[in-house]
């Protein structure tokens, strides 16, 4: 509905297309869900393939619909970017994500990393990194157990700015992942100047692997530029032996996918931890 007034809502809402009642409706649905904390965590494991440890965790949300049942994040977050509820849907997603990591740590669970997902408005709102710093007080999280994965995207929005918000999480000792790397034009020069950790590799690139010969040239490329530019790199996506074998031999051994393990509710997630640490 527009905003000219209370009683012009129902004319224009039969004037909408159905795509756009119905776009009105899930709106409405996400700002209830934030307020009944619907959305949950799911936590997938990054692994060193060299000695088998966990060394990091990446947060992946999902709604817990009443009726629908899960709602994957694709279904929901480009919506929520839309409408700005990003922003309140973040700042849970930090403050769980965070709880979360700092429970497994001082459980002494593990010693690694949790990777939390941030949005391009997200990292555009000026009070974001206030925000971080509330959530992880709260939650007597260190930051040194804190990654923040970002696009390729989302920093070449606004790069100057990105270099500034992401120095300054660096400071704290924050790590920084560049995510879905490979599938925007950035150039290697603006890599270089931003004070990133880790790079991910693209499921997209993994996905064919060995047999694409496009996808292994390119999966080499970045892996041997992170190399050069002294960056960590993990690959995402991996369901086989074959790619794990792949990516290893071209010199990353940092892994996260379903060979390994899907995302696992935070419940299922600690009870691998528990079982990891009693063998
Ligand atoms: P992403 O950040 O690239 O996350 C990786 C996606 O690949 C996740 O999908 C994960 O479940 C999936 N995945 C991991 N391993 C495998 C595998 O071996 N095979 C296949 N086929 N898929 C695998 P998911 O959880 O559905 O998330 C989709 C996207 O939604 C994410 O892509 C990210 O862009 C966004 N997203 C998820 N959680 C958050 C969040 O907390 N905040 C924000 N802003 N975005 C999020
Ligand atoms: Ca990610
Ligand atoms: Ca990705
Ligand atoms: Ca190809």
């Amino acid at each position: 509905a527009k905003e000219d007034g209370k009683n012009t809502y129902h004319f224009y809402t039969k004037e909408m297309t159905e795509q756009a009642y119905n776009r009105l409706l899930m709106e409405n649905n996400l700002r209830d869900a934030l307020d009944n904390q619907q959305f949950e965590l799911y936590y997938q494991p990054q692994v060193d393939i060299t000695t088998n440890r966990i060394v990091g965790f990446e947060a992946l949300v999902r709604w817990n619909h009443e009726q629908k049942g899960i709602i994957p994040p694709d279904h929901f977050i480009p919506l929520a970017e839309e409408t700005g509820l990003i922003i309140p849907l973040g700042k849970q997603i930090i403050d769980m994500a965070s709880q979360t990591i700092s429970e497994w740590h001082r459980a002494n669970l593990t010693r690694a990393r949790m990777a939390i997902n941030v949005s391009a408005k997200q990292l555009r709102d000026n009070r974001f990194f206030h925000n971080l710093n509330t959530a992880l007080s709260k939650n007597n999280c260190q930051s040194d157990w804190v990654e923040i994965e970002i696009t390729e995207s989302s920093v070449m929005q606004d790069p100057e700015l990105a270099i500034q918000l992401l120095s300054k999480l660096r400071r704290k000792g924050i790590t920084i992942s560049i995510d879905d790397f490979g599938t925007g034009y950035s150039s290697l020069a603006y890599l270089k100047k931003l004070p990133i950790t880790k790079v991910k590799i693209d499921r997209s690139f993994v996905s064919n692997l060995p047999q694409d010969k496009d996808d292994a040239e390119i999966t080499k490329a970045i892996i041997s530029m992170s190399q050069s530019l002294n960056l960590d790199i993990i690959a995402e996506g991996i369901e086989t032996q074959e790619q794990q074998d792949f990516v290893l031999q071209e010199g990353c051994q940092l892994i996260q996918g379903y060979y390994y393990s899907r995302p696992l509710t935070k419940q299922a997630m600690t009870e691998k931890l528990e079982s990891i640490r009693l063998r």
